[in-house]
């Protein structure tokens, strides 16, 4: 999305040029699912793909909403309206970031906003954290808030939360807001320190797929929660402050003392995915690009026969891929749909992703969407 046509619809809309346009991207995460209400790690790429906001600063307390992407002309709210936006609506998004600013005593006094994307929405490659990042970098660079990206994410995390209603954790937002070109994000959820891990397959004659199942996931259906609910309850039966604490080594003493089937599982997978996110970053400072994809494949596994959070789309993908000579593949995201990470040698991508395709069309599903995911910059203005 180009900046000078971003903003020309600006100034077609509210009449005046914007002050600036700004970006933040969506991702994918390599490795580290459900890992992030839980203390631990994740290992997430930022894509190619952005949402750009054209932003003009206010100080009349109005706050004007439009996105190319929604239906519907513009949303107008006052900052100063003291009940929380629910019950849906795309506005709730950047008015919640608005929002958690305020509350948190930064003094936005409103804003004009315009917003296009190009990533795809509800498909697990994070379109909500995206717009949320874009536009709080907006507002503290026109407020001159200076907050570090590690605050704009915990208060576009909190605006998803609060005003939103969706029990996110951190990591879509920090991917947005820290990620760097060429690299993947190692963030600690728990304190918010991150390093960058240099990640670039197509210099290893890797490629790592997305595949979009296009079925819509939807995290607020319960599932989501109740698998939060299970692991807060695993770490508490264990007397451990988060499950992040309990020590893969000592698992099988930990399991054996929980009395309840379905907290065993979830405990499992995410002491082990946090297990497979240090793995799979030895592997990656080691130069063993390659050796990352059954760990990725174990994941996934992981995530269906634990976690429960798969679909028979994504089992699909990950086994026609794996089948077809790709090197490891799992879901990415939150699951029940969304998309999956498929990691492949450059020669192998297109048989893959033709078998992938293939068997879709035999299963009678929709054609999935399938790119590369190039690791791409985080937030910026354009
Ligand atoms: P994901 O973040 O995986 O794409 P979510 O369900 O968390 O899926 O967020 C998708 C929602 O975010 C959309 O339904 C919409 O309300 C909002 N959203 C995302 N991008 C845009 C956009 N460009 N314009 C308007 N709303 C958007
Ligand atoms: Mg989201």
């Amino acid at each position: 999305m180009s900046i000078t046509t971003t903003a020309a619809a600006f100034e077609a809309l509210y009449g005046a040029p914007p002050d600036g346009v700004w970006a933040a991207p969506g991702r994918v995460n390599l490795i580290g699912e459900y890992t992030d209400f839980n203390d631990g790690f994740v290992l997430p790429l930022a894509l190619p793909h952005t949402t750009v906001a054209a932003v003009s600063r206010r100080d009349d307390g109005v706050l004007r909403l439009h996105s190319a992407d929604a239906g519907g002309g513009i949303v107008q709210l006052s900052v100063d309206s003291p009940a929380p936006l629910s019950g849906g609506g795309w506005a709730a998004y950047p008015a919640g970031v608005v929002r958690a600013l305020r509350e948190a005593g930064h003094p936005v006094t409103g804003a004009d906003v315009h917003l296009t994307s190009t990533v795809p929405t509800g498909a697990g490659l994070s379109s909500s954290a995206a717009l949320e990042v874009a536009v709080a970098l907006a507002l503290d660079e026109l407020f001159g808030l200076g907050l570090s990206r590690p605050e704009l994410a915990r208060l576009a995390q909190r605006a998803e939360n609060a005003f939103v209603g969706v029990p996110c954790g951190v990591m879509d937002q920090m991917a947005a807001a820290c990620a760097v070109a060429g690299h993947a994000l190692h963030l600690d959820t728990r304190d918010l320190s991150y390093r960058q891990v240099p990640f670039d397959p197509a210099r290893e004659g890797l490629r790592l797929l997305v595949v979009d199942t296009r079925v819509k996931h939807a995290l607020g259906d319960g599932a989501y929660a109740e698998r939060r609910a299970g692991c807060e309850a695993g770490a508490r039966a264990l007397g451990a402050r988060a499950l992040r604490d309990v020590s893969a080594v000592r698992l099988p003493e930990a399991l054996a003392r929980l009395t309840d089937a379905t907290v065993r599982r979830y405990v499992r997978h995410v002491v082990t995915d946090n297990a497979r996110v240090e793995r799979t970053i030895a592997l990656l400072d080691a130069g063993d690009v390659r050796a990352v994809g059954p760990v990725l494949t174990e994941g996934h596994a992981s995530l269906r026969d634990d976690l429960r959070v798969s679909c028979p789309e994504l089992d699909l993908v990950v086994g026609t891929a794996v089948a077809a000579g790709a090197l490891g593949a799992r879901m990415t995201g939150g699951g029940f749909g969304g998309s999956a990470v498929v990691l492949v040698d450059a020669d192998r991508a297109d048989a893959v992703a033709t078998a992938v395709t293939g068997a879709f069309a035999g299963a009678g599903y929709a054609a999935p969407g399938i790119f590369p995911a190039v690791p791409s910059a985080g937030a910026r203005r354009l």
